[in-house]
């Protein structure tokens, strides 16, 4: 018994020093922690965390010592607002909104190569918006296991949608609570209303859930700890999901000075997903096949979608990164810096955006979006620096930690070379 025993504790031992031989330090020319730039910086990290950020920092002997002075770090990025499981192989003959039915296995399985291009665009954490048979779910689960490399996923499990079948508001409540339990219960982080129509080349903005209905469904979520994302591509619902004080609001042309005011005053954080519908434009065609005068429509939306986030963020609005992305847009997740640049945002505001920023929105802000002292080692490497040309986090990521672990390296002629 004894003998047995003791070989357990040296097992044990065993697997506690490799977990703290596994530290390393990185050597940065540049860093921007998501909220100052530190010349010179090494970063240590051990295992999934960062413990030290310092100018001119000692690297203690005999750790694994990675060398990119001649790149920019900065803090792994967060995309506020993505469809991770829409998959689309780019087959010819085929486009994304006309492929056969897939089992949930299966979507799970090639879900896992949008996440990858993500990462590839220097983005480590995914706030995903709607996903059908807890694919999302199942996705998420298997990229913390381990099983599987992938973004950190937040997901939200399918979407609410109105009831129009339902006409007494006291019923459609109690279902909306219904729905609103059941998807927590299955295992969604946010939750998500479809407030409004509006999507692909319909660019419509009719609301769809009433106030009443918002309101219980953001009140049952926070009572169990949840937040709350509200779709709407029109103003309606948009004042709506303002007055029922969700925690993010999508899209949304045309609000008017008094929702844009309560939106400030209760600290809504909004995602105008701007750059998503100019992917639309240029994949109308080729790709998506819409019909004739959607383009149009697209670029119309655009225009208002642009004027209203920025009348918003000139109002004081707490922005965020979201692309939207789905199908062949994984990987332009970035894009969207861009339009937060034009409206006015400097380059390190519209970084923010997309760091520090959503990390708070998300509740990880002790953990996530700052390259800091017990953070999670979710560090990227970029090409140039984007605080004085914004592309260079859109376009010159090079290289990317995730939890600890190298998860793409552009730095050599080797490609993506997962850990
Ligand atoms: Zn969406």
């Amino acid at each position: 018994m004894f003998r047995s025993a003791s070989f357990l504790l040296t097992l044990s031992l065993a697997v506690c020093f490799s977990a703290t031989a596994a530290t390393k330090a990185i050597k940065f020319g540049k860093l921007w922690d998501g909220h100052r730039v530190i010349a010179n910086a090494v970063v240590i990290v051990d295992d999934d965390k960062i413990r030290s950020v310092a100018a001119n920092g000692a690297i203690p002997a005999g750790v694994q010592t990675i060398d990119l002075k001649s790149f920019t770090g900065i803090p792994g990025m967060i995309d506020m607002h993505t469809h991770v499981t829409y998959y689309w192989s780019g087959e010819p003959g085929t486009s994304p909104r006309r492929q056969g039915p897939r089992h949930v296995a299966i979507t799970v399985v090639l879900s896992q190569r949008n996440g990858m291009k993500a990462l590839e665009a220097g983005v480590t954490t995914l706030r995903d918006l709607n996903a059908s048979g807890g694919a999302d779910m199942d996705l998420r689960d298997l990229i913390n296991m381990g099983a599987l490399v992938g973004p950190r996923l937040f997901v939200s499990g399918a979407g609410l949608h109105g009831l129009p079948k339902i006409t007494d508001m006291n019923e459609k409540v109690a279902e909306q609570i219904k729905a609103t339990k059941a998807v927590i219960a299955a295992g969604a982080d946010w939750v998500k209303i479809f407030g409004s129509t509006g999507g692909f080349d319909n660019v419509t903005g009719d609301q769809t859930v009433s106030y009443e209905e918002m309101k219980a469904i953001v009140d049952e979520a926070h009572a169990e700890g949840h937040k709350v994302a509200i779709h709407s591509y029109g103003p309606a619902g948009a004042r709506d999901a303002i007055r029922a004080g969700c925690d993010t609001l999508e899209h949304a042309t045309d609000m008017d000075d008094a929702t844009i005011a309560e939106m400030v005053a209760k600290k809504i954080w909004y995602v105008p997903t701007i750059d998503h519908n100019q992917y639309y434009v240029e994949n109308a065609d080729d790709v998506y096949k819409f019909p004739a005068g959607a383009k149009e429509n697209l670029n119309d939306y655009i225009r208002r979608n642009y004027v209203t986030a920025q009348k918003a963020f000139k109002a004081g609005a707490r922005m965020l990164v979201g692309s939207d992305a789905v199908y062949n847009g994984f990987g332009l997740n970035m894009r969207e810096l861009t339009w937060f640049v034009k409206m006015g945002m400097t380059n390190e505001q519209a970084m923010q955006t997309a760091t520090v920023l959503p990390a708070e929105a998300l509740g990880m802000e002790k953990s996530l979006g700052s390259v800091a002292p017990g953070y999670f080692a979710d560090i990227v490497a970029v090409q140039g620096d984007p605080l004085s040309d914004i592309q260079v986090a859109i376009k010159n990521v090079r290289w990317v930690m995730k939890g600890g672990a190298v998860v793409v390296d552009k730095t050599s002629k080797s490609g993506v070379r997962p850990d």
